[in-house]
C-alpha cells in the first residue's frame, strides 16, 4: 500500500491497531491462566472484554472511512506477545511470574497507547470528529490498565515478591 497522503497513513495506523487488538485477544486469555495473583488474574480477563470492544471500535472506523483493516501484521505486538510467553514458560516462583506479567502487559498497553495516540492526532488533524471520539474511548481504557497494573504491582505483587527474597 502506498503511503500518498495522511488519510493513507491513518488507514495503515489503524490496520497495524486491529491486527494488535487481535492478537491480544487471543493472547490475554493464555496471561490470565498464568496469574496467580487474584486481581491480576481478574484485570486481565477484565482487559480481554474491553480489547474485544477495541476491535469493534476499530471495526466500526473503517466502516465510517469506508476502509479495509485486515491483512496486516503487527510485527511489534507479535513481539511483545513472544516476549510475554517466554516469561510465563520459565521456570520461575508465582509471585515472580505475576511481577513479570505485570511488566509484559504493561508493555503491550504502552505499546497501544502511543499508537492509539498516534492515530488520534492525525485523525484530529484530518477533522475526523467520530473516528477521533472512538478512538479516545480506547485510549481512555488502555490508560486506565496501565495505571491498575501499576498500582497492583506497586501496592501487592512487587510488595509481595521482595517478601519473598527475604524469607530466604
Ligand atoms: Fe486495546
Ligand atoms: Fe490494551
Amino acid at each position: 500500500m502506498k503511503l500518498e497522503s495522511l488519510q493513507d497513513l491513518l488507514v495503515h495506523e489503524l490496520k497495524d491497531l486491529y491486527s494488535a487488538e487481535n492478537q491480544l485477544v487471543k493472547a490475554l486469555p493464555k496471561m490470565a491462566k498464568a496469574a496467580t495473583n487474584e486481581q491480576l488474574r481478574a484485570g486481565f480477563e477484565e482487559h480481554l472484554a474491553q480489547t474485544k470492544n477495541h476491535v469493534t471500535r476499530l471495526e466500526e472506523i473503517a466502516e465510517t472511512l469506508g476502509c479495509k483493516l485486515a491483512g496486516h501484521r503487527c510485527k511489534a505486538m507479535e513481539g511483545l506477545i513472544e516476549e510475554g510467553s517466554e516469561l510465563i514458560s520459565e521456570d520461575a516462583e508465582d509471585v515472580i511470574r505475576d511481577a513479570a506479567l505485570i511488566g509484559a502487559a504493561q508493555r503491550v498497553e504502552h505499546y497501544e497507547i502511543a499508537a492509539y495516540g498516534t492515530a488520534r492526532a492525525i485523525a484530529e488533524c484530518l477533522g475526523y470528529g467520530d473516528t477521533v471520539r472512538l478512538l479516545n474511548e480506547t485510549l481512555d481504557e488502555e490508560r486506565a490498565t496501565d495505571e491498575k497494573l501499576t498500582e497492583l504491582a506497586e501496592t501487592s505483587v512487587n510488595v509481595e515478591a521482595a517478601d519473598l527474597v527475604a524469607a530466604e
